[in-house]
């Protein structure tokens, strides 16, 4: 048998724990031959947390709430593990950025994920890349970091990793006429927008295809999710508003397409499991098992496809506007959302409350320029307040 010429890669997983995080941790428990697991890091949850470092083994275990960080310590030296124990939000940056970790997966939900994506891009590291609200509100400062530090940014997103399949890998975009992105239209598709008024968290999050965290579930029934990925898209591709289009696909087995100049239209299938994307991620340009089922397009039978409803789901409208307007807006709209959905999951505001909470913290604040970091975090802090004053008067209301 020839040798196993294959580097071995040795992983950060910033968000263990998660939906993605529980994904990756299934790649690579497939592949001891090819990843290492060099550091983990998750929110709150301690208990799961010792789970992944008694079964992985990693150098490194950061818990992002200090309060936890005893816990944490405690934990490890109980089960005997020799694993080092870190708090806080600057060891997360630390571990995205170590020396002894190759690959990055930025598996952290909401703007929370911004420091250490950018520090695994400054590092130069491969970067598997889920958490896409760092891209929305960031994009340009994010993908100038990649380039000039040499880091290969691999999207994790199920759309924009089928883009990235179906685009030239040379990186040219001379033939592209436009991308389209595919919606499942989440939960409520086909509901009129008076059928959305007494919506609960659980009937949202329950999603037709797709079991991924909380807060994602709640942006796919609102359409805000296609259109944080409009935005994403943007950057990843380097493509105008103009050039990205979403149609509507309830199956999710086509996961976004690239239509060409020459009326070719090239698309990524498969079922819907992010294993697949991750894996493609983790061993590009080479391919492995995921352990993802074989696509069988003969029981699927059928696929449809429609335009999005904007009325019943104006989110997806809202995030165009944004993208066009440019500068802070895209910051604005996805902290604004982030507070949104809090609310929603915390029984605070109502379903169509979330496009209008957005849209009236928009408007509060007019876009203007914004292209460093520390001007887009102040956007971000000035949109938080801004929505959820706005959040308190519309309770009051
Ligand atoms: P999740 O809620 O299941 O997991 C989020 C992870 O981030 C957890 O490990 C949690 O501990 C950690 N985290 C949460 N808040 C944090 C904070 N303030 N500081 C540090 N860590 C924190 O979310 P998910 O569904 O796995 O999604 C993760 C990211 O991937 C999101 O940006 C989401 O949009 C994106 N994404 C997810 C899917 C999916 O199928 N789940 C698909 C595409 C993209
Ligand atoms: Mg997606």
């Amino acid at each position: 048998m020839a040798g196993n010429l294959n580097p071995l890669r040795r992983i950060a997983l910033l968000g263990a724990t998660g939906s993605i995080g529980t994904s990756a941790l299934d790649v690579i428990a497939r592949h001891p031959d090819r990843f290492r697991l060099h550091s983990v890091s998750a929110n709150a949850n301690v208990g799961q947390l010792l789970d992944i470092c008694q079964r992985f083994r990693p150098r490194v275990a950061v818990i992002a709430d200090p309060a936890r960080y005893a816990e944490l310590r405690d934990g490890l030296r109980d089960r005997k593990l020799a694993t080092e124990a870190r708090a806080d939000a600057a060891a997360l940056t630390e571990i995205a950025e170590a020396g002894e970790a190759d690959t990055v997966i930025a598996a952290i939900v909401g703007a929370a994920g911004v420091s250490s994506t950018l520090a695994a891009a400054r590092a130069g590291k491969r970067l598997l890349l889920a958490n896409k609200e760092s891209v929305v509100l960031a994009g340009q400062v994010l993908m100038r970091a990649a380039a000039e530090h040499g880091a290969q940014v691999l999207p994790i997103d199920s759309e924009h990793n089928a883009i990235f399949q179906c685009l030239p890998q040379d990186g040219s975009r001379g033939g592209v006429r436009r991308l389209l992105l595919t919606a499942s239209g989440g939960p409520f598709r086909g509901r009129s927008r008076q059928s959305l008024e007494e919506i609960t968290p659980d009937e949202a999050c329950a999603h037709p295809n797709w079991v991924m965290g909380r807060k994602i579930s709640v942006d796919s029934a609102t359409l805000m999710n296609k259109g944080l990925e409009v935005i994403e898209a943007h950057h990843l591709f380097a493509l105008a508003a103009e050039q990205i289009e979403v149609v509507v696909h309830p199956q999710s087995v086509i996961h976004s397409l690239v239509d060409y100049v020459d009326g070719s239209v090239l698309a990524q299938l498969g079922n819907p499991d992010m294993r697949t994307a991750l894996a493609y991620g983790l061993s590009w340009p080479e391919r492995i098992d995921s352990g993802v089922a074989p696509l069988d397009l003969a029981a699927l039978a059928r696929f449809d496809f429609e335009a999005p409803d904007l009325r019943s789901f104006p989110c997806l409208a809202l995030a165009y506007s944004a993208l066009r307007a440019g500068g802070s807006a895209p910051a604005v709209l996805n902290a604004a959302n982030e507070v949104a959905v809090a609310a929603f999951l915390a029984g605070r505001l109502a379903f169509l409350g979330i496009p209008a909470l957005i849209e009236a913290t928009l408007s509060a604040l007019p876009a203007e320029p914004a292209d460093d970091l520390e001007v887009l975090m102040h956007c971000d802090e000035q949109a938080r307040r801004m929505a959820a004053e706005l959040l308190t008067r519309m309770g009051e209301a």
